[in-house]
C-alpha cells in the first residue's frame, strides 16, 4: 500500500459577533472566529492537511477568500470536497491526528462531536479521528485570547 502524509496549519483571530464552528461543530462562547467562511480554524487545518499530502496546494487556491461563493461557507462542505479531489485520484484519508490551542473556552466537552462530525466528512471510523485541545499557557496569539489556532497531520493511503 502507498502512503502519504501531510500537515497543515491554521489561525483565525477571535472577534465578537461571529460563531464559534470548530471541527464543524457549534460552540457556544462570547466571541467567534472571523473569516470569509465560517471561520472553522480546525477543518482548515485538515484540508491543508489533505491537500499538502498530494502536493495540491492549500485551501486558498482550492477556495479563495475573494470568491463570494466561499462567503460564510460551511468548512466541513469544503472538506468533503477536498476528500472528493484526492478520492478521484484513487486516495483516501486513513487517518487523522489534530491539535487545537485556545485559552477559553474548555473544548473537552465538544471534542467527541468533532471527531464524529469530521470522521463523517472523511468518510472513515470515528476510531482513525484523533482531535486534542490545549492551551499555550497564557502566551501569545491564543493565550492572549487574540485567536484560535490549530494543526493537523494526515495519511492517506492509495487505493482499497
Ligand atoms: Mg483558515
Amino acid at each position: 500500500m502507498d502512503f502519504r502524509i501531510g500537515q497543515g496549519y491554521d489561525v483565525h483571530r477571535l472577534a465578537e459577533g461571529r460563531k464559534l464552528i470548530l471541527g464543524g461543530v457549534e460552540i457556544p462562547y462570547e466571541k467567534g472566529l472571523l473569516g470569509h467562511s465560517d471561520a472553522d480554524v480546525l477543518t482548515h487545518a485538515v484540508m491543508d492537511a489533505i491537500l499538502g499530502a498530494l502536493a495540491l496546494g492549500d485551501i486558498g487556491q482550492h477556495f479563495p477568500d475573494t470568491d463570494p461563493a466561499f462567503e460564510g461557507a460551511d468548512s466541513v462542505k469544503l472538506l468533503k470536497a477536498v476528500v472528493r479531489l484526492v478520492g478521484q485520484k484513487g486516495w483516501k484519508v486513513h487517518n487523522l491526528d489534530a491539535t487545537v490551542a485556545a485559552e477559553r473556552p474548555k473544548l473537552a466537552p465538544y471534542i467527541g462531536e468533532m471527531r464524529v462530525r469530521l470522521a463523517d466528512a472523511m468518510k472513515i471510523p470515528v476510531e482513525r479521528v484523533s482531535v486534542k485541545a490545549t492551551t499555550e499557557e497564557g502566551l501569545g496569539i491564543t493565550g492572549k485570547g487574540d485567536g484560535i489556532t490549530a494543526t493537523a497531520v494526515c495519511l492517506l493511503s492509495l487505493g482499497e
